[in-house]
């Protein structure tokens, strides 16, 4: 996707690639944008939200090195498999009690040493997210779903993540097969 001049002022116009709707904007209006989200981060809700975190934004306003710290909140003080309230993390992530139900799965047997039953099971899960403009995967292993994967990711990182959606890795690695660039 090549730049795109407007002539009528001789600017340089890019496409954002993290706004929707073909946003086309100057490296100024991006770099200010950014800079407004920046100062925008603790109000409840901000129309230019996605600006901020934005690598390319970041770059834009020479901020490129800045470390984009994502708001803590109530997410960093609940469980992230049943979402529970808790004070106590293993992994940093999940309840003990969860952690507990979900060895008992790995073990394949419960405290009285019978199947587990009823307990959700412990999976490897592909997430998808945007980064600078550009899809990434990664398998996140050991969770009970999407859900908790993409929470596991957002508790580990402090960095604002964008998730999209991602294909089933069937999928994927078919797509692989006839040259897809996945
Ligand atoms: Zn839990």
């Amino acid at each position: 996707m090549g730049n795109l001049v407007d002539v009528s002022n001789n600017v340089e116009m890019f496409l954002c690639p993290n706004h929707t709707g073909n946003l086309r904007l100057s490296r100024g209006s991006c770099a200010s944008m950014w800079q407004r989200a920046r100062s925008e981060r603790y109000e409840p809700y901000s129309p230019i939200a996605a600006c901020y975190g934005c690598s390319l934004g970041a770059q834009h306003a020479g901020k490129s090195d800045e470390k984009m710290d994502r708001r803590p909140g109530h997410i960093d003080r609940i469980c992230t498999r049943c979402h529970r309230p808790s004070t106590r993390f293993v992994y940093g992530c999940i309840c003990v009690s969860c952690y507990n139900r979900g060895r008992e799965v790995l073990l394949g047997k419960n405290a009285r040493g019978a199947p587990p039953k009823r307990l959700p099971p412990m999976l490897d899960v592909d997430v998808a997210y945007i980064d600078g403009g550009i899809t990434r995967r990664v398998s996140v292993g050991l969770v009970s779903d999407l859900m908790e994967a993409k929470l596991k990711m957002v508790r580990k990182t402090r960095q604002i993540l964008r998730f999209v959606h991602a294909a089933p890795q069937n999928h994927v690695r078919q797509m692989s097969l006839f040259g897809g660039n996945g």
